[in-house]
């Protein structure tokens, strides 16, 4: 073989916040603190307190793959953590605080974790753990000495004081980028969640695609802010694209409400949003009832769960923002596609341009995607065709930590899990978990297109159907509704207005309301319990 002659420079997370403090030092992180007031600084302070963390995790006898765990809101700290963290060679394992207690001690001491860096808001949490986690040594307390609180915790240190006694001056190592950096577990719905333990090379890679002006078009002109938390997939790699291009960066802290959100919108002259479905829901609502539009903002990253069409259409035509549906998973770091319309489109009328945009969108340079049937026979790009979605690329995860779950040689492709059709243009549309797809009579009946159109009706908040056992069928849908408040609607009422948009056979067979629907940690659907709940609920003879 005739070797290239190029360089081979490790691809480093640190080289990612080194760059953007000599080429945008002066660019801003905002954060909305838990203590309260506003904080903002650059990137070149940033760099700073990551190298003086850096050496006071040093100090503490951290080491190469050693595991340190966070559990916090998005703030300028946890973006220390980020860097501080991997760029020492030991791994950030960010825990999502939305789990239930135990789960969180079953991945703290799965995962081995060291030290715990912890937000003010979840002290009462870990003090009620603390005797379940076997192997943290200290907890951090993400504040300043004057706002530590009085805590039953022992061994407890508080951030700031230790960065305040640890030097700036660090030279971060290089490394083989095949090496650990961080460490996030997906909570399935059945069993132990199992890690995604992502390598320097694969988030350096990561970034540059969410960079791509088909992908999340990023620049230094962008002014962020990821609703989507820095616990949940690396708040979709925001953390590590906004320093490779020098992004403005506006974190929410704990305040994710309407109005909280609004408030920084406006002020900082936000850009771009990123996070799932149901926290647009409450944005949309406060704004409808402060008859406010969005500033300076100019797209919303809607993914984690399907942007419903009503949604993707009251904010483009109401508040003029272009809405940039996107999916992905943990395991894919996690962007996988993104829906951009093509320069074809623009003749398009919004209906449409709508039939396009409800569709997840088209894969990034670097992800590779099929669907194949239950054989594994590849089926074809013909947007009619539903099968298994089969992925590969250089940062989707090839096995799990501690070689738990699947574990895939050279070229295998990864399941996702999720069943999709793929059109002619490239536009992958998920039709449902393959778990959750209703089986009706030896046909599949996808309970997330019935969810998105039940959700256009103006008196429905939300919107879950699942499967219920069917004697003759197999399965037959059943519609669960939240309604809004003070919003009236009958069953009977529900079905006409499903019924001219459905497939005669795929109109739920009941519709049930209740006060509020049950969640999983990430924001989705808890469909196994409602499978569960509704298990022996008797569908009205048809
Ligand atoms: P997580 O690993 O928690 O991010 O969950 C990943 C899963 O969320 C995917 O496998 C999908 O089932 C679902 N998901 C993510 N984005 C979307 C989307 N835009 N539309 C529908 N489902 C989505």
């Amino acid at each position: 073989m005739l070797r290239g002659q190029m360089m081979d420079r490790p691809l480093m997370i640190s080289s990612l916040i080194e760059y953007a403090a000599l080429y945008h030092g002066d660019q801003e992180i905002v954060t909305r603190t838990i203590e309260g007031p506003i904080h903002r600084y650059g990137y070149r302070d940033a760099l700073a307190r990551s190298k003086r963390l850096a050496n006071a995790l040093q100090r503490l006898g951290v080491g190469r793959g050693d595991r340190v765990a966070t559990l916090a809101w998005n703030s300028q700290r946890h973006l220390e953590l980020y860097f501080g963290v991997s760029g020492l060679g030991a791994v950030l394992h960010t825990i999502n605080p939305r789990l239930f207690p135990d789960q969180i001690a079953y991945i703290a001491n799965h995962a081995e974790d060291v030290y715990l860096f912890v937000d003010l808001t979840f002290l009462p949490l870990i003090e009620a753990l603390a005797p379940k986690l076997k192997s943290i040594k200290a907890f951090v307390i993400l504040t300043d000495a004057e706002h530590m609180p009085p805590s039953r915790l022992e061994r407890t240190l508080c951030y700031e004081t230790l960065l305040a006694e640890a030097s700036a001056d660090f030279v971060w190592p290089e490394f083989d980028e095949a090496a650990a950096s961080s460490l996030c577990y997906t909570s399935g719905t059945t069993g132990n969640p199992k890690g995604v333990i992502y390598s320097h090379r694969s988030t350096v890679l990561h970034s540059w695609g969410a960079c791509m002006p088909d992908a999340l078009d990023l620049s230094s002109s962008e002014v962020i802010l990821p609703v989507v938390p820095m616990f949940h997939a690396n708040a979709w790699g925001l953390a590590y694209a906004a320093p490779m291009c020098g992004a403005k960066l506006v974190f929410p802290g704990a305040k994710l409400d309407g109005a909280s959100l609004l408030e920084l919108i406006e002020r900082e002259r936000v850009t771009l949003l990123a996070g799932v479905p149901t926290v647009w829901l409450a944005l949309l609502g406060h704004l409808a009832e402060t008859k406010k539009g969005l500033g300076a903002v100019r797209s919303i990253v809607i993914g984690g769960a399907a942007a419903p069409r009503s949604m993707i259409d009251t904010f483009q035509r109401q508040y003029g923002v272009n809405v940039l549906h996107a999916w992905g998973m943990t395991e894919m770091s996690p962007l996988g596609v993104v829906n951009r319309l093509l320069p074809k489109h623009a003749v398009a009328s919004n209906e449409q341009r709508l039939d396009v945009q409800v569709k997840q969108g088209r894969a990034l340079y670097g992800v590779e995607l099929k669907i194949v049937d239950d054989d594994g026979k590849e089926l074809p790009r013909d947007g009619k065709a539903f099968g298994h979605l089969l992925v590969r690329g250089p940062w989707t995860a090839n096995g799990y930590f501690k070689g738990e779950g699947v574990r895939l040689g050279a070229g295998e492709w990864f399941d996702t899990g999720d069943v999709a059709t793929l059109d002619g243009d490239g536009y992958m549309h998920i039709t449902d978990r393959a778990k959750d797809v209703i089986k009706s009579g030896g046909e599949w009946i996808s309970s997330i297109e019935i969810e998105n159109l039940a959700v256009g009706h103006p008196a429905v908040a939300e919107a879950c159907v699942i499967g219920v056992p069917h004697p003759k069928w197999d399965e037959r849908p059943l519609l669960l509704v939240v309604k809004r408040s003070g919003a009236t609607v009958s069953r009977e009422e529900m079905l006409a207005f499903l019924t001219p948009k459905l497939a005669k056979w795929w109109l739920p067979d009941d519709v049930i309301f209740v006060p509020e629907l049950p969640h999983t940690a990430t924001g989705k659907l808890l469909k196994s319990k409602l499978r569960e709940d509704y298990r022996l609920h008797r569908l009205p003879a048809s």
